[in-house]
């Protein structure tokens, strides 16, 4: 089955440079995969050469290696460290001032981030499912931050159907892969000849119409579904089901916890490089000469100590309760939060955390035994 709507068309092989230069004629800038450090990251694009081809990122527990990708492909890697999260939910910003007047007089005053145009190249579908559980965080009716929709206003998403998924994916089993299928301006899919696009928004439209490219032929059309299949089946990981809730709600007291907290250092990676985690704290940064202050907001993660303290006491003392607090919240909590669970599938945590733990593997082990 064909998930999009817009008629395809093929962008050449050696079109990107043209889809760059036609998202920078519109004003936006470009940001997309580069390497660094050894990881492929998100990161505003000097030309199309800086675009990573020939890569593929092995994954697994604790491991990510860049090695080689025998097609030469653009995008045959997986996920990166990175979500898109860090572009519109800042790891650390100023959200308002505080200062004394010429008449001593105490002010406040917004400070509201620079939001230039961006356009992200290379959004994989995990990220844009994860990209709309934070707009339903962050944009709630009754309560829109103004930073993060500062942001998310004056974005262009060009996203990319995995063709060679990591290890540690598992989009497949939330449902959120690995096949865009919405939340996207354009999206790609990588063939030997070129690039098979659709539109997902108005502004994808009138974009790829600027580029004047050919229709896709069957042929194409039906190697872009066969990859996608092809994609999906070779994920090796699944969670058990979608909604985990009640599942998750009978085992708070299981063993399984206290094993898990042994291996684990609460060093919050998983937090830090999951695409859907928006919890923050909050503090006032004054001013050395102590006239003005800000007020910043920062990451913050359910594996340090100081989330859990309430009023003199702390509600999740040991990491065996902050770690049932992430997996608990993550994959139970929200649904009554969101409608849905807060796993999309990205697999980072598995391949970013330093000690290899696995939340397919640590779903596996407590409903293996009734409790
Ligand atoms: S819980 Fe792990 S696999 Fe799921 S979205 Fe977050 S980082 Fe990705
Ligand atoms: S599960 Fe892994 S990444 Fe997460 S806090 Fe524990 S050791 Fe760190």
């Amino acid at each position: 089955m064909r998930a999009h709507a817009d008629p395809a068309v093929l962008l050449p092989i050696d079109g990107l440079p043209a889809l760059l230069a036609a998202l920078g004629r519109d004003g936006y800038r470009c940001i997309g995969p580069a390497v660094e450090k050894g990881a492929i990251v998100m990161r505003e694009l000097d030309g199309n050469d800086a675009l990573p081809r020939g890569l593929q990122a092995e994954q697994g527990p604790g491991h990510y290696r860049l090695v080689a990708d025998p097609h030469n492909r653009y995008f045959a890697w997986a996920n990166g460290p990175q979500a898109l999260k860090p572009l519109f939910f800042a790891p650390q910003e100023t959200l308002w001032r505080a200062g004394r007047g010429d008449d001593g007089a105490l002010r406040f005053e917004a400070v509201l981030p620079e939001a230039p145009k961006l356009a992200v190249i290379g959004a994989r579908a995990c990220d844009l499912a994860a990209l709309a559980l934070q707009d339903a965080h962050f944009l709630r009716p009754e309560r829109v931050d103004a930073h993060y929709a500062a942001r998310r206003a004056r974005l262009f998403l060009v996203a990319v159907q995995c063709a060679v998924p990591a290890a540690t994916c598992f989009c497949g089993s939330t449902g959120d892969g690995p096949v865009p299928t919405a939340g996207y301006d354009i999206t790609l899919a990588e063939l030997p000849e070129g690039f098979v696009a659709h539109a997902g928004s108005d502004a994808g439209r009138a974009l790829l119409a600027t580029l004047d490219l050919a229709p896709a032929t069957p042929r194409q059309l039906d190697a872009v579904q066969v990859q996608g299949e092809a994609a999906a089946a070779a994920q090796a990981r699944a969670l058990p089901g979608k909604d985990l809730h009640d599942a998750l709600m009978r085992r708070l007291d299981h063993p399984r916890w206290d094993e898990v907290a042994m291996r684990c250092l609460a060093c919050g990676n998983c937090t830090a490089v999951c695409p859907t985690c928006f919890c923050h704290a909050e503090f006032d940064q004054p001013a050395l000469d102590g006239a003005s202050s800000t007020h910043q907001r920062v990451w913050d993660s359910c594996f340090g100590e100081s989330h859990g303290h309430l009023h003199g006491f702390n509600v999740r003392p040991d990491i065996r309760t902050r770690y049932r607090q992430w997996l608990t919240h993550k994959l139970a909590g929200w649904h009554a939060q969101f409608g849905r669970s807060g796993c999309t599938g990205c697999g980072r945590c598995i391949a970013w955390c330093p000690v290899g733990i696995d939340l397919t593997g640590e779903v596996a082990a407590l409903m293996a035994e009734q409790p």
